[in-house]
């Protein structure tokens, strides 16, 4: 079994489902009182959230790698960025370590296109939703294409992470608001839902959208499980 290394607390509240989602897994295909072998680095978010709305990103990027290094000299064989927002410096954490790096879109766009899905609605922060970094690797890496929603709704979204989510809140109104703005994506030919904010699925299960949804927390947990007990 490969050692996981988790770069989270962004926020601790999707770092919990990352660490329960992996446990239980390995327990699922061990068996017994199997659980995996977890190395994790946690933020303290404010000072994160702090960089990335002041611009910062040359600083987010510095304290990003020093982790990763951290982690890899603690004997992780493997590291997951528990956010799909901090794989904007993705580039540069995987160049600073010699360890694999598993990309959370990597694993979400194999899912997506295992159900020969070619257009997808895009939620996440704004950074995630706006900046290229995140759209542009599903597009010229995957084929698939994006669609996000309009300037207005964005915030919507993005308030509900950074107020709500991020601080454990969870409001049935919130849940209504995203139901309507993922209803106005399909409306606009999305044929499925990449939840692109691990939080998102606290709030936001298949069962609340008319066309799949991709939870980008579970893939990404669930992938490193698999590669972990490769032989
Ligand atoms: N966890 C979130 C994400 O997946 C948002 C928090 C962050 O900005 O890192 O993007």
């Amino acid at each position: 079994m490969k050692k996981i290394g988790l770069i989270g607390g962004m926020s601790w509240e999707s770092t919990v489902e990352y660490y329960r989602i992996i446990n239980e897994e390995t327990n699922k295909r061990l068996g017994g009182l199997h659980s995996a072998k977890i190395i994790m680095y946690s933020f303290d978010f404010d000072e994160i959230e702090k960089f990335q709305s002041q611009g910062r990103w040359d600083s987010a990027t510095d304290v990003m790698i020093e982790v990763a290094k951290r982690i890899e000299k603690a004997g992780a064989e493997i590291i997951l960025i528990c956010t799909n927002t901090m794989h904007k410096m993705f580039a540069q954490i995987e160049e600073s370590v010699t360890i694999p790096v598993l990309h959370i879109l990597d694993v979400t766009a194999e899912a997506i296109k295992s159900k020969e899905i070619k257009k997808v609605g895009l939620l996440g922060t704004k950074f995630t939703m706006e900046q290229e970094f995140y759209k542009e690797r599903l597009k010229s890496a995957h084929g698939i294409e994006v669609i996000i929603p309009d300037a207005q709704d964005m915030e919507k979204v993005n308030k509900i992470i950074y107020e709500e989510l991020c601080r454990g809140k969870i409001k049935e109104s919130s849940k209504e608001l995203l139901k309507q703005i993922i209803e106005g994506l399909v409306d606009e030919g999305a044929e499925g839902i990449v939840l692109g904010c691990t939080e998102l699925p606290l709030l936001i299960k298949k069962e609340d959208s008319s066309v799949p949804i991709f939870d980008t927390c579970s893939l990404h947990a669930k992938k490193a499980v698999e590669i972990s007990l490769e032989t």
